[in-house]
């Protein structure tokens, strides 16, 4: 049956939402207000899920802003049991379902079109932070897990800019940062996981233990399974960070030098960044070395680098407010009430011998006048080879760079964005790129097929053993 005609026979008037069954003739939700004839009760659950109109809204929509899917019911799991029991209850019943977590995928991802959501964050706890690991539940944000780490004086290896993101939700995608160059990708630093299946098994795996499903899961947008819990590795943390700043007059200049400092490997955190100005796009590169004994910091920052004499700046944070700067960011776009307008955010990894000529052709075709405060674009760069989890389709070449496109936009900006998006990923693609899968792009099967490859028979293998029915992630189109 089609999501559309299903969504209008679910839909149902409720006069109180929570749901306590499913009405098999009319499929629709019956709530406790509801009840009457004969339906199938939803087993008990320790959390609720709920049709309340507030909760549709909020899950049919992400921070892109752009699709807008209406489930018919969120789930807000009070345990990992009701993950189980949902999963299965909604394969008997032919009802789709996806995992969210702070819904910061740009184009619909964690939606679920007349299915159900479930809202992850209500899995939070921390359960242990070890010596060199700690065991958190999906819903945790990273942000969390650094305040529990740091006084132990810990901190995971690779986190995201904004660290405001669920464990499991940049797990599902991958998860890179300035760090990525030295420790390759957050799913890279995953010992386990657990997770409930398409067919509503609880499965722990590994790299030892079920491998193709520990593959399957990271970076795996959900698709084979819902990661409810995960051991992610920890290093020791130091408690400041340096920053220096260099300008750059174009984009190759400043990739010439991102190369070098891949090669020097001189500092811990680096990041290319471009934002437009009234006088045309301005180009620096951030580069940080986390210390506690200033004897920790590199003796000649500057030696080798060709950036414009006299510009360079530098910024000495604690370790946390290094971590942090991106919450303060959008906490402060937010209140400037920047929030709301759509982000047709476009993250495309580009090989290294192709990014100089793409990213200085593609910046100067943007138009600047649709560029509202907030938007920016990024430079990571990448070493291929220490990047280990088949899903996340990185180009072959050995050094490569993702190149953001962080647009916050007005409103009657989106179709003309959104076309350009999908033309600026078929020119990457063509230069052996991919796709960052979170990213504000229309693609389709097709198009997934290409972007999994040598792959995607792995991927439809490890579907169809754990997910048969095709219950998980509707929202990301890649099994429609
Ligand atoms: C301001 C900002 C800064 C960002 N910076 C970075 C960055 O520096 N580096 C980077 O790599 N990314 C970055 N991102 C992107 C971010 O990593 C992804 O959007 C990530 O998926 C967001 O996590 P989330 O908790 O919001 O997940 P969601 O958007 O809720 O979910 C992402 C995908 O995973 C699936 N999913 C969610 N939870 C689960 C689960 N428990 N089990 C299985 N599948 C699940 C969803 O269905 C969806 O397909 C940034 C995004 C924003 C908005």
């Amino acid at each position: 049956m089609k999501d559309i005609s299903r969504r209008t026979l679910l839909k149902g008037i409720f006069a109180t939402s929570v749901v306590v069954g499913f009405d098999l003739t009319a499929r629709a939700w019956v709530t406790q207000a509801s009840t009457g004839g004969a339906f199938a009760q939803l087993p008990p659950l320790d959390g609720t899920l709920t049709t309340d109109p507030a909760s549709l809204a909020a899950a049919a929509d992400d921070f892109g802003h752009i699709i807008h899917r209406t489930p018919v019911a969120v789930l807000r799991p009070g345990s990992v049991e009701d993950i189980v029991k949902l999963v299965r209850f909604a394969r008997e019943h032919n009802i789709r379902v996806a995992g969210r977590g702070k819904g910061h995928t740009a184009f619909g991802q964690s939606q679920a079109e007349a299915g159900v959501v479930i809202d992850m964050t209500t899995l939070n706890q921390i359960h242990s932070v070890g010596t060199d690991a700690a065991v958190v539940d999906a819903g945790v944000v990273w942000r969390d897990l650094l305040l529990a780490t740091i006084p132990a004086g810990l901190t995971p290896p690779v986190l995201t800019d904004y660290t405001r993101l669920t464990i499991a939700g940049t797990l599902s995608v991958g998860g890179v940062g300035g760090r990525s160059y030295l420790h390759g990708a957050q799913v890279d630093n995953v010992l386990e996981l657990q997770v409930v299946t398409g067919e509503g098994e609880l499965v722990t795996c590994s790299e030892s233990s079920n491998p193709g499903l520990f593959e399957a899961a990271l970076a795996g947008l959900g698709l084979c399974a819902v990661i409810v819990r995960a051991t992610v590795r920890l290093v020791p943390a130091r408690e400041r960070a340096r920053t220096q700043r260099f300008f750059y007059p174009d984009a190759p200049s400043l990739l010439a030098d991102l190369r070098f400092l891949v090669g020097a490997e001189r500092f811990d955190h680096i990041q290319g960044l471009s934002v437009a100005t009234p006088g045309g796009f301005a180009f620096f590169i951030e580069a940080t070395s986390f210390y506690t004994s200033p004897a920790e910091l590199p003796a000649n920052p500057t030696g080798g680098l060709s950036f414009i004499p006299g510009s360079q700046q530098t910024e000495d944070s604690t370790y946390f407010e290094h971590t942090d700067r991106v919450v303060q960011l959008i906490d402060q776009l937010n209140a400037a009430g920047l929030g709301g307008f759509p982000h047709p955010w476009l993250d495309l990894f580009v090989p290294g011998s192709k990014v100089d000529d793409f990213a200085s052709r593609t910046i100067a075709s943007l138009d600047a006048s649709l560029l509202l405060p907030g938007s920016l674009i990024l430079f990571y760069a990448f070493v291929r080879s220490r990047l280990k989890r088949p899903l996340l389709r990185v180009p072959e070449e050995e050094v490569f760079f993702l190149f953001d496109i962080l647009r916050t936009i007005p409103h009657e900006a989106i179709e003309p964005v959104i076309a350009e998006n999908r033309r600026l990923y078929e020119e990457s693609r063509d230069l052996g790129g991919k796709c960052y899968t979170i990213s504000a792009v229309p693609v389709g099967h097709h198009d997934w097929v290409k972007h999994f490859q040598p792959f995607w028979g792995r991927l439809v293998s490890e579907k169809h053993r754990h997910d048969p029915d095709n219950v998980l992630s509707p929202g990301t189109g890649v099994f429609a």
